[in-house]
């Protein structure tokens, strides 16, 4: 029986459930707010632990005040308990969400539609496009039921290629000398709206011998199971990657580029309280702004390798000798779980030689940091959100993908943006003084930021209100998938 409003004048619920890691939580919680200020009721589902991390890192106040109708709830992840400072591991949550989130997702919206409740009743789901399980229980309910995929649409598309490369025997390698031969330099010819794309430059997770890698398996079945969506939402703007959302819009139900939807979620004069909102799961350190506000324009790099990129003691060494060696200023993220193993010791001539112009923080705010006119270029690991924060701030970037579709979304700054230069994923110092003396006062650096600069007004335009593409799209979205 689909969604029947009690009263006329009841609001629209949507119920936003991210996929339970710092990148999908972001946006998701950017497109709740948006979606709030265009008349919704919301319900924003965390995971118990991501919850407790976020009241830990924003303080429970920030979260007391929101007004009745932005609400958050929480389900298990069925997961044992782990490191409350640590991103959980990636390939065991997505194992465990499939498995284990669908029964209390479910208890939770017939809670939320029981008479006694005093929401509305729940009229659409909005879910993270990797945990599709969602979708059997908006079936039940008869309700829109709509994916976010927080990836960019390159990166999705790749994920699109993975069940043809394991019909065409390319996929998974037959011997581990693959990683290394040249295997996966080969071009693949076939796939439309990736012209010249390599095996290397997909979704990393196919670099596998494993014929049951469960992340292969997994990849395949969520984008397929990406076709049952009423509409599947993306965090892009279409002028970016328009010719993949073309190829994509041949195999997927409505696609509703939105972003960048840090842009749009600034247009919104919202409650005091929600503007503030934040969801970062680690503590910001707020000597991050201050500090930048004290150099000169353009003139920082900026490092930072996301949530959940690791690196050995050896990749932490060569990274900051490489920095050090470049006599650029720079500020530099290193997050308590970085460095694989005890702690992330860096070498001592390091920091001799850079105590005057390096800062080094755990966490920050990103969107800021990388908004600030003294930082003049990244060296990131190209998560989608990094990627397009930077594109969004006109910066640009050195590349390091660590993985997931990180690899496509450097292979296309690189290649196809203009606005990337990558770092072997072996890492050696040298490369990195190079790379980054070349991004902030190299001819290359100079090109690329104005590349960069194009695509922010670009970004912009897409973003303007009632008029860009992605400002129309929100409200076709909300208008004729959301509420029918
Ligand atoms: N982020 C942040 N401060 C940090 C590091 C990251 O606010 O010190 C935010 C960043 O702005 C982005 C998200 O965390 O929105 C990371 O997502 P991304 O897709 O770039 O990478 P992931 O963490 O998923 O690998």
């Amino acid at each position: 029986m689909g969604y029947i409003p009690k009263l006329l004048t009841e609001k629209p619920h949507a119920v936003c459930i991210p996929y339970p890691a710092q990148g999908h939580i972001n946006p998701m919680l950017k497109l709740a707010k948006l979606l709030h200020h265009n008349g919704f009721h919301i319900t924003f589902v965390n995971t118990e632990f991501n919850h407790n991390r976020l009241l830990e890192s924003r303080g429970a106040d920030e979260l007391d005040c929101l007004p009745s109708s932005f609400q958050f709830k929480t389900i298990p992840d069925g997961l044992p308990p782990t490191d409350p400072n640590a991103t959980q591991d990636i390939s065991s949550l997505c194992e465990s969400t499939t498995t284990h989130c669908l029964a209390p997702f479910r208890d939770l919206l017939a809670k939320l539609n029981n008479d006694s409740s005093h929401d509305p009743p729940v009229s659409c789901i909005i879910s993270d496009g990797i945990m599709s399980f969602t979708l059997s229980a908006a079936e039940e309910l008869a309700i829109p039921r709509v994916l976010f995929w927080t990836t960019s649409a390159c990166g999705l598309y790749g994920y699109f290629q993975y069940r043809k490369l394991l019909e065409k025997g390319i996929v998974p390698l037959k011997e581990a000398s693959y990683l290394t031969n040249g295997y996966l330099d080969q071009v693949l010819d076939w796939i439309p709206g990736m012209k010249g794309i390599r095996l290397k430059d997909l979704p990393s997770f196919l670099r596998t011998t494993n014929p049951d890698e469960f992340l292969v398996h997994f990849a395949v079945s969520e984008t397929d199971r990406a076709r049952k969506a009423s509409a599947i939402i993306l965090n892009t703007f279409e002028e970016l990657e328009l010719d993949v959302l073309k190829a994509l819009s041949l195999i997927l139900p409505p696609i509703f580029c939105i972003g960048p939807l840090q842009f749009l979620e600034h247009q919104v004069t919202t409650d005091e309280s929600l503007s503030i909102l934040g969801s970062n799961l680690w503590k910001e350190d707020p000597e991050c702004i201050e500090w930048l506000d004290s150099k000169e324009v353009n003139s920082v790099v900026y490092v930072n390798f996301g949530s959940i990129t690791v690196m050995s003691p050896e990749q932490l060494g060569e990274f900051a000798l490489g920095l050090a060696n470049s006599k650029q200023t720079f500020l530099w993220i290193i997050r308590p779980d970085l460095v694989t193993g005890d702690s992330a010791i860096l070498p001592p001539e390091f920091l001799e030689e850079t105590k005057e112009r390096g800062l080094l923080a755990r966490w920050c705010p990103q969107e800021q940091v990388i908004n600030h006119p003294s930082v003049g270029g990244f060296l990131t690991h190209n998560g989608w959100n990094s990627t397009l924060e930077s594109i969004s701030s006109g910066v640009p970037m050195v590349c390091w993908p660590f993985f997931a579709e990180q690899q496509t979304n450097c292979w296309y700054c690189c290649t196809q943006w203009g606005i990337g230069m990558e770092i072997n994923s072996d890492v050696q110092r040298d490369e990195v003084e190079r790379l980054v003396r070349e991004l902030m006062v190299g001819k290359k650096g100079l090109e690329m930021k104005k590349k960069a600069v194009e695509w922010k007004k670009k970004a912009e335009d897409a973003a303007k209100k009632d008029e860009g593409s992605s400002s129309k799209n929100v409200q076709k979205l909300i208008h004729h998938v959301l509420i029918p």
